[in-house]
């Protein structure tokens, strides 16, 4: 086990996103116009396009998936911690096409949204802070 805090839940957000708002920027402002810098996210909704991420654990970057379409945001699940002094949102999302079909990876900037309905629960605990993990080249919890 390389990180185990205790935490407490807190207080709980629920809100629904601007149309055409990028997703995570949108998910990372609301976090730090409420000082959020510890806690969970989920959501559903749709978007006018997308653009995952997905880690190539050779090459240790990120590869990006990008759609121009609507799409229905089945589930975003993430939690937010602390990356160089700002609270940051990850999260993972499913999404659905025209025909049901499912396909999902780490949320990146570049996400329009269509509607989105999210819950945000506020933790209080030690922080979580993200630093540079060598083995991984991700940002992870130190
Ligand atoms: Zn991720």
């Amino acid at each position: 086990m390389q990180k185990l805090e205790s935490v407490q839940s807190g207080f709980v957000y629920m809100g629904r996103l601007s149309y055409n708002s990028d997703l995570l920027d949108s998910l990372s402002e609301v976090c730090r116009e409420r000082g959020v810098t510890l806690g969970r996210i989920e959501a559903i909704g749709a978007l006018r396009g997308a653009r995952l991420g997905y880690y190539d654990q050779k090459s240790l970057e990120y590869k990006y998936l990008t759609w121009d379409k609507g799409l229905e945001i089945t589930s975003l699940m993430g939690n937010i911690s602390i990356k160089d002094g700002e609270p940051m949102v990850h999260a993972h999302l499913t999404l659905a096409d025209e025909e049901g079909r499912t396909f999902g990876g780490h949320l990146a900037r570049g996400c329009p949204v269509f509607a989105c309905e999210f819950i945000l629960r506020v933790y209080s605990g030690p922080d979580f802070v993200r630093s540079h993990d060598t083995q991984t080249g991700l940002p992870l919890w130190s």
